[in-house]
């Protein structure tokens, strides 16, 4: 069977899995491409993205907080309104669709903070296909409020008590589930991640945030933002709204990495951001830059927001970081934090702490910048999940 899209990013991507798994590959392959010129398919798929997830989000101007910093405009793409509360609906969505189309009833998936679970849970309860969701056990104790919004949709919740127990102990459960029942189950990836399609798939199911933003800040301000912000945790959010600016050269694109108590303490998750951990390595099906140990075992992450705190990057972002298209630099557990409540307070907006990476890096450089640039930040969750978190950071601080 023929390759229909490209499995590479440059010298990053591909499709490390066993042979067991190349047919469910080849099959979301093709599945996908049929889908992207099915009149039917896209009709429905946008008919929910409206009806459901409650697309198009808005693009809000963060008026106050332009005038605290002095310098550059600054717009906030809203998927914090998005269904779910984060941009993770548009591609559990989508899938979720697809798994419709290959006749399959049953989807795994893996979750960090809660929100993919959450998310896939949605999904599947919406469509009606089984879900269950695997999730570590240190991420089920420290996100328990979407421990139960998954339950509640009818999802069953596995915790995993391997390894660090957290996301990337998850994602190897979830494949092990996967390569066993592969014949009706599909693997629910919710990052721009994993062996090839993957990281297309997902990129294009998240492209909805950055042909929105690009439309919207057009018609607000008749031009394209100085520079785009996103966080960057597998990827998912920054891919997706970098892909509406990526072919404008002049569109700075900047990715957020989670620096956890910064990158000399070790306890990071800034995979582009350590000269010593950083190398090129396969995890999880795909080849990218995987934080690594000095066996090349891979590191322990650290970071505040869970969404955050995995050891590699999509391949996609690897590629662009290369090239030079895009840049990357990773903000403190502290500067989140505290970016999370300037944003609270000047805008009227609790932002996840994912997101407040990105608030962090648009609050170091809105300053440098001129009145008449523009600053798009793509805001990729609400905070509700986070409150225990920063309640008890907070209480730390006092
Ligand atoms: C999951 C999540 C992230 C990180 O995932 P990406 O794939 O990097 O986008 C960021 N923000 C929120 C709100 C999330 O839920």
């Amino acid at each position: 069977m023929s390759t229909l899209l490209n499995p590479k990013f440059g010298k990053y991507g591909g499709q490390f899995v066993p042979e067991t798994l190349m047919p469910a590959l080849i099959e979301l392959e093709e599945a996908f491409v049929a889908s992207r010129t099915d009149a039917e398919f896209q009709k429905e798929f946008n008919k929910l993205m409206a009806s459901f997830v409650g697309r198009p989000t808005p693009l809000t101007y963060a008026k106050r907080l332009s005038e605290k910093l002095g310098g550059a405009q600054i717009y906030l793409k809203r998927e914090d309104l998005a269904h779910t509360g984060a941009h993770k609906i548009n591609n559990a969505l989508g899938q979720a669709l697809l798994v419709k189309r290959m006749g399959k009833k049953r989807i795994v998936a893996e979750t960090g903070a809660g929100q993919h679970g959450v998310a896939s849970a949605t999904a599947a309860a919406l469509l009606g296909l089984e879900c269950v969701v695997y999730m570590g056990s240190v991420d089920i104790a420290r996100q328990e409020p979407n421990v139960f919004r998954m339950k509640l949709l009818g999802a069953e919740v596995k915790p995993v008590n391997s390894g660090t127990k957290t996301l990337k102990d998850a994602i190897n459960e979830a494949i092990r589930d996967w390569v066993t029942n592969v014949r009706d189950t599909h693997y629910l990836l919710g990052s721009a991640l994993g062996p090839h399609p993957y990281p297309t798939i997902v990129r294009e199911f998240q492209s909805v945030i950055g042909t929105e933003a690009r439309e919207q800040i057009l018609l607000e301000v008749g031009r394209l933002p100085d520079t785009v912000i996103a966080c960057v945790g597998g990827g998912s959010n920054a891919i997706g709204v970098f892909s509406g600016f990526v072919d404008d050269g002049d569109v700075e694109l900047i990715g957020v990495e989670a620096g956890g108590s910064g990158i000399d303490s070790g306890k990071h998750a800034a995979r582009f951001g350590d000269a010593t951990k950083a190398k090129v390595g396969v995890i999880h099906g795909t080849r990218t830059y995987v934080l690594q140990d000095a066996d090349g075992q891979i590191a322990e992450t650290h970071s505040v927001s869970a969404g955050l705190d995995y050891a590699a990057v999509g391949p996609e972002h690897a590629m662009l970081r290369d090239n030079e298209r895009a840049f990357y630099t990773s903000a403190t557990d502290e500067e989140a934090l505290s970016a999370f409540h300037t944003l609270c307070h000047t805008e009227g907006i609790i932002p996840a702490l994912e997101s407040s990476h990105a608030i962090a890096e648009v609050i170091k450089r809105a300053s440098t910048m001129r009145k008449d640039q523009i600053v798009l930040v793509n805001l990729s969750g609400r905070g509700d999940k986070d409150l225990n978190t920063v309640i008890n950071e907070t209480a730390k601080n006092l």
